[in-house]
């Protein structure tokens, strides 16, 4: 009987996970992908412009690499009999099972938050964008709201003039009120208070208005309730209040973290359910510097490669490596400020301003991409877990 690995969840973790066990087992494993949907979600750029551009059709690149795509939503897990649940009913049995289901966004536990748009997925971001447009068809002094003054948040905020212009004109977009809103009493609050300065700039640039400490009760497709305060009628109202891990890895055995991600030992396997492994959104993993790995596609693409290449050594009675992630920067996108970069998890600033929008760009067009037009064995050299492997070829 062939021995079968099982990723479930096609976003960048579930990707590489099963480009990287296809690499390590070859024919000794039939490694399967199992996802809703056979498109890679570019959620890092959700807050951009056309968001219905940003799927990647993962079939051509599935079949390059010899691993087989199943749709479906998964609903259980048999932990057992070592088998997946479909929500249509359907049973796919695993000798190993990797868990790439993500996250999602929290939305604030106030009346009326689940009708507010978000950008968490394309079609929400397609949602949002053609009520920007109606918003800016109909001309006057538009008015736009975002809840969460966080990574997405601020990228959003200071993205929307852009936007807005771009569907109805300068003029329009120069007129319209933003406004961020946050309970924290600082922007960023999860961001800390390196790049904060560089943050209150660009948002003051780009005259977003800044509600802090502000508690919201209510939230109406129009209005904003606040419990000190008039309510703000706007014309939308947008939720960025954060992520927490898919609800799919409530089906692993064992303890959570507080963002509902599996807690999981240094080689990304469940400690009470050892045929399984999680990883990406959904995993609580030390990073090997001690520290913990966060909701971010950066470590979502390392994350990814460690749990594919475990899972097929421990089915293959190979000694497992521990998942380490070496560098951590972030890159915030400021709109017509340019960008900021951090480096480290002290996250002090490197380099801000325009010169580095173009870093941003890279990063957001290129180097989250799984490059399309590379033959297969460079491909599955890219799912390697060494980073000096993973260099693209240039194009
Ligand atoms: C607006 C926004 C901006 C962001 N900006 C940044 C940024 O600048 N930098 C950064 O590093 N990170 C950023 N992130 C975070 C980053 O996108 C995530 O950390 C990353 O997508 C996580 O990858 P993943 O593979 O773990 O999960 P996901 O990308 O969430 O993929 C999970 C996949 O699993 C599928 N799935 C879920 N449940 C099931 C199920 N039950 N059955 C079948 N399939 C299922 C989903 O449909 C999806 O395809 C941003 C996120 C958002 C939303």
């Amino acid at each position: 009987m062939t021995e079968g690995i099982l990723v479930v969840g096609g976003g960048f973790a579930g990707f590489w996970a099963a480009l990287a066990a296809k690499r390590v087992a070859g024919n000794r494993a039939l490694v399967t992908l199992v996802s809703r949907e056979p498109v890679l979600e570019m959620r890092p750029r959700l807050y951009e412009a056309n968001p219905e551009q940003l799927g990647i059709d993962l079939r051509p690149l599935l079949e390059k690499a010899g691993v087989a795509f199943r749709q479906g939503e998964a609903a259980a897990i048999d932990v057992e009999r070592r088998g997946v649940i479909l929500s249509a009913g359907e049973r796919i049995g695993f000798h190993r099972l990797v868990v790439a289901t993500g996250s999602q966004m929290r939305r604030p536990p106030v009346s009326g938050a689940e009708a507010a748009f978000s950008i968490d997925t394309i079609s929400e971001a397609m949602a949002f964008d053609r009520r920007l447009q109606e918003i800016a068809q109909a001309g006057g002094n538009p008015s736009i709201a975002i809840v969460g003054a966080g990574f997405t948040g601020i990228e959003l905020a200071l993205e929307l003039r852009d936007r807005l212009a771009l569907h109805a004109g300068e003029a329009l977009a120069e007129r319209a009120r933003i406004v961020l809103l946050d309970r924290a009493d600082a922007v960023g609050p999860e961001l800390g208070s390196g790049p904060r300065a560089t943050i209150e700039a660009a948002l003051a640039a780009a005259r977003v208005e800044l509600r802090l400490s502000a508690t919201i009760t209510g939230l109406d497709p129009r209005r904003i309730t606040l419990a000190d305060g008039d309510p703000m009628d706007v014309d939308a109202v947008v939720v960025a209040t954060g992520m927490q891990a898919a609800p799919f890895a409530a089906q692993v055995p064992g303890e959570r973290d507080g963002l509902g991600r599996v807690v999981v030992d240094s080689a990304l396997r469940a400690p009470a359910a050892p045929d399984i492994f999680v990883t990406g959104d959904s995993a609580a993993a030390d990073t090997g510097n001690g520290h913990r790995a966060l909701q971010s596609c950066q470590h979502a693409l390392q994350l990814g490669r460690f749990a594919g290449e475990n899972a097929a050594r421990d089915l293959l009675g190979m000694p497992m490596v521990p998942y380490t992630q070496l560098r951590y920067v972030t890159c915030l996108d400021l709109g017509r400020s340019g960008a900021v970069l951090t480096q480290g998890w002290e996250r002090a600033v490197t380099q801000a301003g325009l010169e580095t929008k173009a870093l941003k760009q890279r990063i957001n067009r290129t180097v989250i991409y799984p490059p399309q037009d590379v033959p297969g064995d460079v491909l599955m050299a890219l799912s390697s877990i060494d980073p000096t492997q993973q260099q693209r070829p240039a194009s």
